[in-house]
């Protein structure tokens, strides 16, 4: 293939227009509150790397289905596909589509593509970041990976969304751990590291257009020690305000470095209370970890996001209902919970494939709110039903009023009262001028 190949890359499409509050993808559902945290459309950075490192290709992000026909009246020679297992029928959808109207190559890349189901309704898959591998099919080369600028705004409802905005950064892609039930180990086999200079310079842009906050997506932040302490220098050096995604052990080693360094918050994988189920998700962390290293972001006004996971084999409807009692009390100030799911080629896939069979029949419900396997002891209803109780109790009320308090101390410690007035004045500001995402992006999509 040559440069001169016409490549579109295009998300699943979506005809409904998605709720802008609570979107946290799949894992999450609307609560009925008066309060609530609000985001625009999700930001796919996964096909943002894409075009930021091989610009010749295009992309399309969460097109209608009129506007991905419209696209691709426009003649391509490569259609590709970036999406999750759970919007696999869409995908199949639209490159069927493609291939009736002449497209001679469909490419399949992200976590959807690690499906064996369905490899023969594509050309090539792409496995893990694919920069460098779509740079070559097209002849081109990618010497060092290029950061683009992402940023993402979050509101308050009943106002527009823009009120906080967000930076997001990815430092080390991959993670090594072997969780049962994670693609992550299938998905990129060795970790790769976006290079310090790129680093710099996207952190450098996000303090230029007034970011307040810098969300790190890494899988596992931390799992690279000594570059995350790189990464960490120039977080210090900047004043920059940063959150991260990342697992208790790993916080808990890091803790005092990362909290002086500006840290306000932080998600982590809590997935369960039962010692039992830990083990045999090989989490490799203990309940304990967990539990201190909650209780040291409290004290120390870090909020937290706690993932939690229901559905495990020896999960019961009580247990589950126990476990959500306990966590009322932990108080992970949101807890997105999420139905253990198993996705393909992960050992979680094997052992519930062998002793109670997987339903393959609806790629839709494989999106970590659906059973897709014959559970023991519960039903998809009771599921569904235990997920919504679950909301109920953690994440209902004012859960933007916990966030909002810890930072503003953060604030208060980190920068002292003049700077928190400011920061509260530049939120109110943007939401006067209407600023989103989108109105920031306009001004740079890409380096
Ligand atoms: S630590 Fe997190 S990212 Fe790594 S394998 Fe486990 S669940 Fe996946």
């Amino acid at each position: 293939m040559h440069n001169d190949v016409r490549v579109l890359i295009t998300t699943a499409y979506k005809n409904q227009a998605c709720d802008a509050y609570d979107n946290h993808g799949p894992t999450s559902r609307t609560i009925d509150s008066a309060v609530r945290l609000s985001r625009p459309l999700p930001l796919y950075t996964g096909v943002r790397f894409i075009k930021q490192n091989v610009p010749q290709i295009e992309i399309l992000e969460s097109p209608t289905w009129e506007e991905y026909r419209r696209a691709l009246r426009r003649g391509w020679d490569v259609v590709g596909f970036s999406f999750y297992t759970y919007e696999t029928n869409d995908v199949l959808q639209m490159a069927d589509y493609a291939r009736k109207c002449g497209v001679r190559e469909i490419w399949a890349g992200n976590y959807g593509a690690l499906n064996p189901f369905i490899r023969s309704s594509f050309d090539k898959v792409f496995i893990g970041p694919s920069e460098t591998t779509i740079a070559r099919q097209l002849g081109a080369e990618v010497r060092d990976i290029i950061h683009p600028p992402l940023i993402d705004a979050i509101g308050v409802k009943p106002f527009s969304p823009g009120i906080v905005l967000v930076g997001v950064l990815y430092t080390v892609i991959g993670c090594p751990m072997k969780c049962t039930f994670c693609q992550a180990s299938a998905f990129l086999k060795a970790r790769v590291r976006i290079p310090i200079d790129s680093i710099d310079r996207v952190l450098r842009y996000y303090r230029e257009v007034g970011a307040n906050l810098v969300v790190i997506y890494d899988e596992t932040f931390g799992i690279d020690p000594d570059y995350a302490r790189h990464v960490v220098k120039l977080f210090r050096r900047y004043g920059i305000l940063w959150c991260v995604l990342t697992r208790s052990d790993i916080l808990a080693n890091n803790f005092d470095e990362w909290y002086e360094s500006g840290m306000v918050g932080a998600s982590v994988g809590i997935e369960s209370l039962n010692p039992a189920i830990l083990q045999s998700a090989c989490k490799q962390e203990t309940l304990e970890d967990t539990l201190n290293t909650l209780e040291r972001l409290h004290r120390s006004n870090c909020f937290i996001i706690g993932f939690y996971m229901v559905g495990f084999e020896q999960d019961t409807a009580e247990s589950i209902q126990r476990d959500f009692r306990e966590l009322a009390r932990l108080k992970p100030d949101y807890t997105p919970i999420t139905v253990a799911t198993p996705f393909p080629q992960t050992a979680y896939w094997d052992e519930l494939d062998h002793k109670y069979g997987i339903d393959c029949s609806d790629w839709s419900k494989f999106d970590n709110q659906h059973l897709v396997w014959k559970h023991p002891r519960l039903t998809a209803e009771q599921i569904r039903g235990l997920v919504e109780d679950g909301y109920d109790l953690l994440n209902s009320g004012s859960y933007f009023g916990r966030f909002a308090k810890k930072f503003t101390h953060r604030l208060n410690e980190i920068r002292g009262p003049a700077q928190t007035y400011s920061y509260l004045l530049a939120g109110a500001y943007n939401w006067l001028h209407g600023y989103t995402a989108e109105t920031i992006n306009n001004q740079r999509y890409f380096f």
